[in-house]
């Protein structure tokens, strides 16, 4: 249909000009193909928006998990990170007795298996709020009282706790695929320590310090399943709010142009020092830990005082302590693990499988 664009009308007013388009609307062939293209490429415009956003998610989530907020806030402004902690708690743990080779594992399986146990430890350490460093080699390292700078008891408090767990985890749960139980030991030390991010391609936030340094050597010497704790700990632990812990004198260690250094094994924790298994205390469910009537009625609420896990129940243990609680033996304990270990050979595995 042709239609005049422009009609002239005239009336008593003057001259009327109407213009006159198509009504209905005009479609030229290429219109559908034209819509359709465009569609498409809004489509894939934002499919590769939404990628590109995903992948700078999940480079952010790394980032925030290789490196603590205020390290990240600080070299976006272009700053150096380097922070002093006066006194900070570091905890080391290593593998003890373990032999890629004698137990016939691959380098891959070794991988997956510290893969495992330390994912573990991991969860152990967000639980008790302690911040995991790094791991190098076979070795697991977390601080407390750095980077959320708290209270110096507090912060031994929460790294002796963890200790203890994660002993306690690998001792009676964790087992490698193969089956066969893995040993650890570990060394605390409290102090002050420097931290930093070191590098600008590949940056990760460390520790230096002479408190670093003895914390290592205080895990060197520990022995299979122990926790070695320094002086300076011991003593912080001693002062720890909520919590009593027992720790026993060991024979000391030699530090190199500085004589015998007293050091501490780190046994348990209990709530206070009332919380026996004894009749009338209460035993907390899953965890097993054991607190006295006191100490049940001031932690009512559904966390453990000691282990930090979720309560699920409680009950009240009604009957005299069993006498294999009351009695125990230290001495042929000592033989018992005597027989098993042998640190001789111990060190040269770590060594060699260090170098691998
Ligand atoms: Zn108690
Ligand atoms: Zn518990």
């Amino acid at each position: 249909m042709v239609l005049p664009l422009f009609h002239h009308h005239e009336s008593l007013h003057g001259i009327w000009q109407n213009r006159v388009g198509i009504v209905e609307g005009w479609e030229p062939e290429w219109w559908s193909g034209a819509v359709a293209s465009v569609i498409i490429v809004a489509l894939l415009l934002s499919f590769l928006t939404a990628l590109t956003l995903m992948k700078g998610q999940l480079h952010r989530t790394l980032v925030h998990k290789m490196l603590p907020p205020k390290a990240i806030q600080k070299i976006t402004r272009g700053q150096t990170v380097i922070e002093k902690y006066n006194l900070a708690t570091v905890f080391y743990a290593d593998l003890v007795g373990f032999s890629g080779s004698k137990n016939s594992m691959t380098p891959v399986q070794v991988m997956n298996m510290l893969n495992d146990l330390y994912t573990q430890l991991d969860v152990i350490a967000k639980r008790h709020g302690v911040y995991k460093v790094e791991t190098v080699g076979n070795r697991y390292m977390v601080v407390g009282g750095a980077v959320n700078p708290e209270s110096a008891r507090v912060a031994a408090k929460r790294v002796a706790l963890f200790a203890i767990d994660a002993t306690n985890y690998v001792d009676n749960i964790f087992l490698t695929t193969n089956g066969d139980k893995l040993y650890i030991r570990s060394g605390i030390a409290s102090g002050s320590v420097v931290a930093g991010v070191v590098g600008t391609s590949s940056p990760h936030y460390t520790f230096f310090g002479d408190t670093i340094d003895y914390a290592s050597r205080l895990e060197k010497t520990s022995k299979k399943m122990k926790i070695q704790v320094s002086e300076v700990t011991y003593r912080l632990l001693q002062d720890a709010p909520a919590i009593s812990f027992e720790l026993s004198k060991t024979d000391g260690v030699e530090v190199k142009g500085k004589g015998n250094h007293v050091t501490w094994w780190l046994e348990k924790a209990t709530s206070c020092k009332e919380c026996q298994l004894v009749k009338g205390s209460f035993i907390l469910d899953p965890c097993g830990h054991v607190l006295c009537a006191k100490c049940n009625s001031t932690h009512n609420l559904n966390v453990c005082p000691i282990c930090r896990s979720k309560v699920s129940g409680r009950s009240e243990w009604t009957q005299d302590a069993p006498t294999k609680f009351l009695d125990i033996d230290d001495a042929s304990f000592d033989v018992m693990e005597a027989g098993e270990v042998d640190d001789s050979t111990v060190s040269e595995v770590s060594k060699s499988e260090r170098g691998m």
